[in-house]
């Protein structure tokens, strides 16, 4: 995938209510906006990547990019799981991400129990890839550390390594 790593940021909107929090892992959702203006090579699955709330830390994540069934399958959404135990929910606040690599295509699973088993596997991948020296140093990009001084934090403007006025992915 020739987008990535792709970076992006936008608010946390309320989900379908699918219950994702009941089971121990709750995905953030972004606005239509931001999946909109997603790359065609971006294709549907799940991801992992790094992620920070606000100005707040930069954490790792996985992301599900899917079919939306509350829009009958014709609307992506883009659900991210952070790593991180935070003390309260954070609908509002504007989330940015950066997708670094594709784990695996979406699929359904027979029972509860198999979807969950599924996504711990993803979370344990993704936090041995976000080891590697070659995704460490994103945690530093100027798109994460530039967030706390910039006034404006608007929906995906993306920044890069090297400028911070990219539209969208600099890379
Ligand atoms: P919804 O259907 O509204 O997306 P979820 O059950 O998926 O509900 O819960 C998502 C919400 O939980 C997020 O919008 C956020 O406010 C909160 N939240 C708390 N911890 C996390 C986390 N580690 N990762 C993602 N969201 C979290
Ligand atoms: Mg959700």
């Amino acid at each position: 995938m020739k987008s990535l790593p792709y970076f992006c940021r936008g608010e946390v909107i309320r989900g379908f209510g699918r219950g994702s929090k009941e089971l121990g892992i709750p995905t953030a959702n972004f606005p239509d906006s931001v999946v909109d203006n997603l790359p065609a090579d971006i294709s549907t699955g799940i991801y992992y990547g790094l992620a920070c709330v606000g100005s707040g830390d930069v954490y790792k994540m996985v992301m599900s990019i899917g079919w939306n069934p509350y829009y009958k399958n014709t609307k992506k959404s883009m659900e991210t799981h952070v790593i991180h135990t935070f003390k309260e929910d954070f609908y509002g606040e504007i989330l940015s991400v950066v997708l670094v690599g594709y784990i695996r295509p979406e699929r359904t699973y027979d029972s509860l129990e198999a979807l969950i088993a599924a996504i711990n596997n993803d979370i344990e991948e993704a936090k041995v890839k976000l080891d590697l020296p070659e995704h460490l140093k994103l945690r530093n990009d100027n798109f994460f550390t530039s967030i706390a001084s910039s006034s404006s934090v608007l929906p995906c403007t993306a920044a890069s390594t090297s400028t911070s006025q990219t539209i969208m992915n600099g890379h």
